[in-house]
């Protein structure tokens, strides 16, 4: 009886399996046209300084909108890309298409783009950029490349080398989802990141936890003893947003400050924004 009992959730949880393999191997095949059939888009988040308000960037999230399921969110589809290779075209055009953007836009704002480690693996990265900045006529001191620990970790004196000759490119690197990692200490240490971007889990419990609160605080000395500022990520309320000026924090990103938007609609800030605050209007570019 029990035997059967484990026979039969070992059947299910395998056809289960099949049939989670078989709806990512779909997926990895409508992904495989997604560029040509033009159904990647790029979305802007704002990142301001806690002090002022002012913009100082904009963070660049891909978004596919698939044929039948519209909206597949990157956290779906990132992983598959990256498993069988197409994070490099998809890698690439999302580089050239968000510096073509910027390079149009009337004010010389910053955009950070994401980047994979597999980007670092196999693809000569530095050259790639330096090519697009020059056919975008992109400044590079306007770019900005957002990596994970994961990155450094996959491949250390490898990744160190290609971010170094991007950065002689001058263009900045930020350390992503700071606080998640392994080690983050020790990525802290092998590499002088020009900015350092709190993962959002911490904000979710800044208000309540002071354990939290605590480590947003640590995390706020060490930048400035290592001089690289640091961004808040995942900022959804007012108060979030008050511990963070208190604190000295020096940017933030967030639900409150802004969602991510397509790009015709970031620099029409208003009535019509879906944002629930815009303290920031008249200084938008
Ligand atoms: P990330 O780089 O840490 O990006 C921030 C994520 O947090 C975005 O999710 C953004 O929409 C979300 N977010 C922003 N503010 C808030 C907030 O106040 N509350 C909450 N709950 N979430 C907030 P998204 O767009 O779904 O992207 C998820 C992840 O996918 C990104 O995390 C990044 O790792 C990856 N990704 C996105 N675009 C790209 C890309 O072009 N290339 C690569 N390699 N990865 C990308
Ligand atoms: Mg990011
Ligand atoms: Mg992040
Ligand atoms: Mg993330």
């Amino acid at each position: 009886r029990a035997k059967a009992d484990v026979t039969r959730a070992v059947c299910f949880y395998e056809s289960r399996m099949d049939e989670a393999s078989r709806a990512r191997r779909a997926l990895a095949q409508t992904l495989r046209r997604a560029i040509e059939l033009d159904q990647l888009e790029l979305h802007y988040q704002v990142q301001t300084s806690v002090e002022t308000g002012d913009v100082r960037g904009y963070e660049v999230l891909l978004r596919w909108n698939h044929p039948e399921r519209g909206q597949v969110p990157p956290s779906e589809f990132i992983p598959i890309a990256e498993e069988n290779g197409l994070i490099l075209a998809i890698g690439e055009w999302v580089l050239r298409t968000a510096c073509r953007q910027a390079a149009t836009w009337d004010t010389p704002t910053k955009i950070a783009v994401n980047l994979s480690p597999v980007q670092f693996a196999h693809a000569d990265l530095a050259r790639l950029i330096h090519e697009i900045l020059i056919e975008t006529g992109l400044a590079p001191s306007r770019l900005e490349l957002e990596i994970t620990e994961s990155t450094i970790i996959a491949d250390k004196t490898r990744t160190l080398h290609i971010l170094r000759q991007i950065r002689a490119l001058g263009v900045t690197i930020a350390l992503d989802d700071f606080g998640t990692g392994y080690s983050s200490l020790d990525t802290l240490r092998s590499f002088p990141f020009d900015k350092i971007k709190l993962d959002r889990s911490f904000m979710s419990e800044v208000e309540l936890s002071p354990q939290a609160k605590a480590i947003v605080r640590a995390v706020l000395t060490l930048g400035k003893s290592l001089d690289i500022p640091v961004l808040a990520e995942g900022v959804e309320t007012d108060d979030q947003l008050s511990i963070l000026r208190a604190e000295r924090c020096d940017e933030a990103q967030g639900f409150f400050l802004g969602h991510p938007k397509p790009v015709d609609q970031i620099f029409r800030h208003g009535k019509d924004s879906d944002d629930r605050a815009v303290p920031f209007a008249g200084r938008v570019p």
